[in-house]
């Protein structure tokens, strides 16, 4: 196809007419404009798509070169029509393919065309015409030029950097924003430099190898600072792409957006997010229906829960049930935008123990619109502060209940905490003192103590019960006492120093005027003929008057025991020891005897050792006070008593057991001399023999009667023997049956008890009472006896009483007593013996007996005995 179109358009063109009517109805068809020339360049034919497209008729045979009015190229240069494409090729030149041009029309409207000029050669090769095609592209051309100003809008406006960048590094362009950028005022500025001159120094040669790489082709992204015109340094991120320039040359294209904001706003949520999660509050944000978004490690250890855990839940998980109420409050001044600033709360951990905790709540608000939504929430573990503001809160009434001024002050001496003592006992308020000096409080003639107590603050040293004055505000004195400590902060540096201030004016005036009064209990001690000693609450003998010393012979500088051990005798040492130690465990007092060695006459004397412990307001023993009383007279005087009474006893006994026998001779031979001899003897006689008789019996009663009373004492104790009354009065009533029948006496007898006493004594006690009861009977009246036993606490009374003659008052003492009578025998017979035994029974039980009466009319007589 083509070889015979090739021979036929040969022919056409350069048989100069067109014979072969196909092909020119073919090219008078065809839409592109075609028109030949002859070898001189002279149009020879054009079609009608040619007119069209020039918008002129040529002339054929005159118009050479072209059928177009104007030709351009595609910069605007005029191109004379004798350079034109299809010139250059009549003329022999190698046209490039592609070409294009701007042609102009008569009416002045322009087109784009790309020529395809072509030449016929004979056989030798000599042109011979040409032919050529214009490919009309102005709509191409148009779509490109509205694209390529598109696209220049696109680059003027873009907020991002767009430049293109040579392979050595010149900017060949940068759009308005790049220029803004890198602060440069305008294209003029940049257009030739190098980029890599606005390049940080630390990125350029990073820069100059992705410059290359994308100008051989590649494409790549990079992050780099710059340093721009004004020195003000960005950080850039750039996307480039290799762009073929006009010039053949593979250039660089980038768009590069300024990130330093991003970056420094991620570097600020690094930052935050660090500061996050090393803080030591529980950082966490919620949404405003409370659920959790974020929860960072403080709150994981805080509360216990996991970020996993926490993020997603609602925070009243967080919250104890009788705190639930606080949330609403809560969410309801954040919506309102306000912040919840160090809210004191507790909250509940995972594992369900509660936390003390500040609450600080802020609304999140969306950047772009400010809408509140959510909140985070910072809150501070105050469990230790609580603590510690507990235990503050117990030191300041510690502080403030103390007696003793507590005072702070800082090392120059100036005040900065003053308590309520303080205020009490030097007369300035808190508000007076604090910030004073101390030195305020310092009479003159005690100001240099300040220094001297800083320096040893300052050595860290304490100063303790330093004994000074100080001056009120009113100017009176105070004695008091100062202990003094250096206060540290928490580095341990001294910082200030603690004083308590006791006012010891009171206790030095006590200890004055007990100073005196022992002054004065010493001079009486000392004048007294009893040893008297004083010791401490814990037994150490502190004193001892001068008959101590005297009567030891001891040094006056010994004091507490030393010494005693010598003087006590051996059989006392122990004992007085034992006592002494049981009397200050006891607190109370003792009382023993014992005997000490006279120094001056070398033996022995009887002591009677007394001790009474001194005790204060609140019961506590602060002194004993003691004394040695010399009872060795009284010793010895009791001891001759007891041996004269053993004797006198002794001889009681045997002389009644012996009288006995002489006294029955004499009864028996009287009695004998009545029956034989009483007939042939005188009146006289029978008169004396009746005396010897009588007397003898009385004497014999007397006898008897001595023999119970001595006898009373020799029966040994009771031990666990128990009497019963009844029993005791039955056979004492046996015993004095026949007084009682010849009397005709009444006797009657309560149920009575039993009691720890011999059962001979308590038949003794009986029969003497009941004895006597009938026998000092009144004459006028038969004799009623009556007896009883009431308990009385620890004790059994018994009562014998009697309708008898009764007992003056004045006798009722006398008649326990050994030979007491009222009466004469002639009255009534006795031996003034039989109460003396019941007195003597009753002491050996240490029992008591007396007796109540009315003289005429009867008596009552008591004895008691322990139950
Ligand atoms: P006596 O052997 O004289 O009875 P007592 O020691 O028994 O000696 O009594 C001392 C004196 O007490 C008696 O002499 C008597 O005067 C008086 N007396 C004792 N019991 C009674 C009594 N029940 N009524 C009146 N007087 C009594």
């Amino acid at each position: 196809m083509i070889s015979v179109g090739a021979k036929a358009l040969t022919n056409f063109v350069v048989g100069g007419d067109l014979k072969d009517s196909v092909f020119r109805e073919l090219i008078q068809a065809l839409p592109v404009a075609i028109y030949m020339t002859d070898a001189q360049g002279r149009l020879t034919y054009f079609n009608p798509a040619a007119v069209k497209l020039s918008g002129r008729v040529p002339e054929l045979g005159t118009d050479k070169w072209c059928i177009t009015w104007r030709i351009f190229l595609p910069d605007g240069t005029p191109l004379p029509h004798d350079q034109c494409p299809m010139a250059m090729a009549l003329k022999g030149a190698e046209v490039p393919t592609g070409i294009e041009c701007i042609a102009e029309r008569p009416d002045g409207t322009r087109f784009w065309f790309t020529p395809c000029p072509a030449v016929f050669r004979d056989a030798e090769g000599r042109i011979l015409g040409g032919i050529n095609l214009l490919m009309d592209i102005t709509d191409r051309k148009n779509a490109e030029t509205e694209a390529a100003e598109q696209f220049r809008a696109i680059v003027e406006t873009t907020p991002e950097c767009v430049k293109i960048i040579a392979p050595d590094g010149t900017l060949l362009f940068m759009n308005p924003a790049g220029l803004a950028m890198v602060g440069a005022a305008s294209a003029a500025d940049i257009t030739g430099r190098n980029v890599y001159d606005i390049i940080a120094a630390e990125d350029r040669d990073r820069f100059r190898e992705f410059n290359e790489s994308v100008c051989r082709g590649a494409k790549a992204s990079l992050q780099f600072d710059v340093v721009g015109f004004g020195g003000a340094r960005r950080h850039m991120e750039t996307h480039a792409a290799p762009l073929r320039h006009h010039d053949g040359a593979t250039v660089h294209l980038a768009i590069t957006h300024d990130v330093t904001e991003r970056r420094q706003a991620e570097r600020a949520a690094l930052l935050l997010r660090a500061v996050v999660d090393s803080s030591d509050d529980a950082i966490v944000s919620k949404n405003l229906n409370g659920i959790i978004t974020s929860w960072n490690k403080s709150a994981e250890r805080m509360f216990g829960y996991t970020a996993e855990e926490g993020i997603g839940q609602s925070i009243t998980m967080l919250i104890p049930p009788d705190r639930l109420g606080e949330e609403p409050e809560i969410l309801a001044r954040l919506a309102r935008g306000e912040r919840v600033d160090h809210f004191e709360t507790v909250r509940r951990r995972k594992d369900g123990s509660l936390l003390d905790i500040s609450l600080t709540i802020s609304p999140v608000r969306d950047a772009a619109e400010g809408v509140i939504i959510g909140a985070s929430k910072i809150a501070r573990d105050i469990s230790e502060r609580k603590r510690v503001e507990r235990a503050g809160l117990l030191l300041c009434a510690i502080v403030n209940s103390s007696d003793d001024a507590i005072i702070s002050k800082d090392l120059n001496g100036i005040i900065t905490s003053w308590n309520e003592s303080a205020e009490r006992m030097f007369g300035y308020t808190a508000a007076e003192a604090v910030g004073q000096s101390v030195t305020m409080l310092m009479p003159a003639d005690r100001l240099e103590e300040e220094p001297e107590i800083l320096a040893r603050l300052r050595r860290g040293e304490r100063v303790e019960h330093f004994e000074t004055v100080r001056r009120r505000k009113d100017g009176a004195l105070l004695d008091i006492s100062l202990t003094i400590s250096p206060v540290r902060n928490s580095k341990g540096v001294i910082v200030g120093a603690s004083k308590i201030a006791r006012d010891i004016g009171e206790s030095k005036r006590t200890r004055a005027a007990l100073v005196a009064s022992e002054a004065r209990f010493r001079q009486l001690a000392d004048t007294m003929p009893q040893i008297v000693w004083t010791a401490r609450p814990d037994g150490y003998i502190d004193y001892y008057n001068e008959r101590w010393y005297e009567y030891t012979g001891f040094n006056r500088n010994v004091f507490g025991h030393a010494g005693w051990e010598a003087i006590l005798h051996p059989e006392d040492v122990e004992r007085r020891h034992e006592t002494w130690c049981a009397a200050i465990n006891a607190g109370q007092p003792y009382n023993i005897e014992y005997r000490l060695k006279d120094k001056n006459l070398n033996r022995w004397r009887w002591f009677v050792g007394r001790a009474v412990p001194v005790r204060d307001t609140e019961d506590k023993v602060v002194k004993w006070f003691g004394t040695c009383t010399d009872i060795d007279e009284q010793k010895r005087a009791q001891e001759k008593l007891r041996r004269a009474n053993d004797d006198l006893e002794q001889f009681a006994f045997s002389a009644s057991h012996d009288l006995q026998e002489p006294l029955r001779t004499v009864k028996i031979y009287s009695e004998l001399l009545a029956s034989r001899h009483v007939d042939g003897a005188s009146g006289e006689a029978r008169q004396f023999v009746t005396f010897v008789r009588d007397g003898a019996t009385r004497m014999e009663m007397l006898v008897r009667d001595l023999l119970a009373f001595t006898q009373v004492i020799k029966m040994d104790d009771p031990g666990d023997e128990i009497a019963d009354a009844n029993d005791a009065v039955k056979e004492a009533l046996a015993n004095l049956a026949g007084a009682i029948a010849e009397s005709r006496a009444e006797i009657s007898t309560d149920p009575l008890p039993a009691v720890r006493v011999h059962g001979m004594h308590l038949q003794q006690l009986f029969q003497n009472l009941i004895g006597n009861a009938i026998k000092y009977r009144s004459p006028q009246r038969q004799p009623i006896v009556h007896v009883s036993a009431e308990r009385r606490n620890a004790h059994w009374i018994f009562t014998v009483s009697d309708n008898g003659i009764g007992i003056a008052p004045e006798y009722k003492e006398n008649i326990f007593g050994l030979f007491k009578r009222l009466h004469n025998s002639n009255e009534y017979s006795g031996t003034g013996i039989g109460l003396a035994i019941c007195q003597r029974i009753m002491d050996r039980y240490h029992g008591r007996i007396w007796v109540e009466s009315e003289p005429g009319y009867g008596s009552d007589f008591r004895f008691r005995l322990p139950v």
